[in-house]
């Protein structure tokens, strides 16, 4: 169940600041308040989804093609497509997935090691 007391919620609806990159009608882009590489950006959905699962379950297919095309593209804008990149997503407490709205971290801009 999607809680909307959350703090992407309130960065979607501008009553939080955030570092934007991107945004378009399906995500929106901004760098991680506390990275933890040269690069941490997060796309968000604007659909409110709690996770990965329920983003899946729920989006159709054309959001869920468009939400992962935004995420390639944010990746060409922060100029790691070539040098590499990873794409992660906690999903629920043993993840430690801290924030309860559906988002992907992009990490990068420096070698990142084989662990999590
Ligand atoms: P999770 O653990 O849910 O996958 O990651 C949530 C991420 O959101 C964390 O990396 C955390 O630093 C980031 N974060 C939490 N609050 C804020 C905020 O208010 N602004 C921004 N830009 N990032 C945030």
């Amino acid at each position: 169940m999607y809680n909307k007391d959350n703090v992407f919620y309130k960065i979607l609806n501008s009553e939080l600041s955030a570092k934007v990159i991107y945004e378009n009608d399906c995500a929106l882009a901004f760098y991680d308040i506390n990275p933890r590489k040269k690069i941490h950006a997060l796309v968000i959905t604007r659909g409110l989804y709690t996770n990965f699962s329920d983003f899946v379950s729920q989006a159709s297919p054309q959001e869920v093609k468009d939400f992962f095309d935004t995420v390639a593209k944010v990746a060409d804008i922060l100029g790691v497509s070539q040098t590499g990149y990873r794409i992660l997503s906690n999903i629920g407490s043993d993840s430690g997935q801290e924030v309860e709205h559906f988002h992907v971290h992009i990490l990068g801009g420096e070698k990142l090691s084989v662990s999590l």
